[in-house]
């Protein structure tokens, strides 16, 4: 039995408390004990003491996602919640929230105790469950928050739907907010996007494709500001896309309204000239947009107009995306890629890295009121070990997720998890390196 776990001489990186210096860090008892330099000196030659060292290794509070699909119940052959939280554990990620449009819809008390049940039994990181908006997403009636709320959800969303009808959104931000729980919003206008494959625009035409226009999302996440104003609550854009929402969302931000926003990592790295091929792994909802958006969206999360990272990972099976791109389910897997994609935005200039940080670490967990990891002495250890340098080619056989639906399969990516803490059990370890 291992008493203390010993990282010597790591680059501790916590923005939190601008904590950015080479330190040993002791974690015991599901605690950081210590921190700072030489701090583990007289423990390192102790039994019963893992000590960890990697040249060049970088310790980071563990990573938050506000936006999974874990499939479960009703679709476990793409996922389940064992093989999810070991996804995310391997993406470094040590709190996970998963959406509700599963089968049955996420949308009852019982249905979220048993995902919690679940994921406790299985161990390893933490999962919090979203429930519905309204009853079978049905964008009607409203669920039950108390009950959803006493039962573990840390928000509702009816997400893969939006709520369209106004009266329903309005009294969704009303009831929610009394629960203290955030609406998050799938912000898509149906009426505009009907039979949509494809961000509106010129591959979409020269492809003939029906496409999904910009202002389905915009018009969407303006409304929902202003209600968000008039009725004083709480509202969170789920995978902003356009150039517009992060525009909404800095005005919005400006004018005091308590409104956040989350980005995938596919919006920051990917356009719609990716579907030129009719490669079905690039559909995605919303949909993969142009280069403007791209550069709009990487600056509001630069600046931190967009709160934070989310992953949007959605399994698919083989039958779902080996078809044509009209049949195509859209999403992508994105737990266990997401940090070492994002790091090389980092290295190109273009996010400063203690943004990266923040907005994989405390900035979502305030969206949901979750106590954010932190690297400090006394804090819970929820920490994740990153080696910078290390390159490795993305082969999807090799991925902890039950699906291996991602257009970043073959690309050689530089930055890697080596090593997920959660409450001080080691909860991954890249096999390379141990
Ligand atoms: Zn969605």
């Amino acid at each position: 039995m291992t008493e203390a776990l010993a990282f010597r001489r790591v680059r501790a990186i916590d923005p939190a408390h601008a904590l950015d210096a080479e330190v040993d860090v002791v974690v015991e008892r599901g605690r950081i004990t210590r921190l700072g330099p030489r701090a583990a000196d007289d423990l390192a030659q102790r039994e019963r003491v893992r000590v960890v060292e990697r040249p060049g290794a970088w310790l980071l509070p563990g990573f938050v996602d506000l936006h999974a699909h874990l499939r479960e119940p009703g679709a476990e052959g793409k996922e389940d919640v064992a093989s999810g939280l070991r996804a995310a554990a391997a993406g470094g990620f040590v709190d996970v929230c998963c959406m509700p449009n599963t089968r049955p819809v996420n949308d009852s008390r019982v249905v979220t105790e048993t995902l919690v049940a679940k994921a406790r039994a299985i161990g390893g990181v933490r999962l919090h469950p979203i429930g519905a908006i309204t009853v079978g997403q049905n964008g009607e009636r409203l669920t039950e928050m108390a009950d959803l709320k006493a039962a573990g959800a840390v928000a509702v969303s009816d997400d893969g739907r939006c709520v369209t009808n106004a009266r329903v959104m309005r009294s969704a931000l009303e009831y929610a907010s009394t629960f203290d729980l955030p609406v998050i919003q799938h912000a898509e206008d149906h009426a505009l996007t009907e039979g949509a494959q494809m961000h509106e625009g010129a591959v979409s035409t020269r492809l003939g494709l029906r496409g999904w226009p910009r202002v389905a999302e915009d018009v969407i996440v303006a409304r929902d500001v202003l209600l968000a104003e008039y009725v004083g609550a709480r509202y969170h854009v789920a995978h902003a896309s356009t150039a517009g929402s992060a525009r909404l969302v800095r005005e919005a931000k400006a004018r005091g309204i308590p409104v956040t926003a989350e980005v995938t990592p596919h919006h920051l790295l990917l356009t719609h000239e990716a579907l030129v091929g009719y490669d079905t792994a690039c559909k995605v909802n919303p949909p993969l947009r142009e280069a403007g958006d791209v550069e709009a969206l990487r600056r509001a999360l630069a600046d931190g107009t967009i709160d934070c990272v989310a992953t949007d990972h959605a399994p698919h099976g083989i039958l779902d995306k080996e078809v044509e791109l009209a049949e195509a389910a859209p999403g992508m897997v994105g737990l266990e890629l997401c940090f070492p994609l994002l790091l090389g935005l980092v290295r190109e200039g273009v996010l400063p890295l203690s943004r990266l940080v923040d907005a994989l670490t405390a900035a979502p967990a305030r969206v949901v009121g979750l106590e954010p990891p932190r690297l400090r002495e006394g804090a819970r250890a929820d920490l994740v070990l990153v080696d910078p340098n290390a390159r490795w080619v993305v082969d999807p056989a090799r991925l902890h997720t039950k699906s291996r639906n991602t257009p970043f399969a073959r690309r050689t990516v530089e930055g890697r998890v080596a090593m997920t803490v959660c409450e001080g059990n080691v909860v991954h370890t890249d096999a390379e390196a141990w």
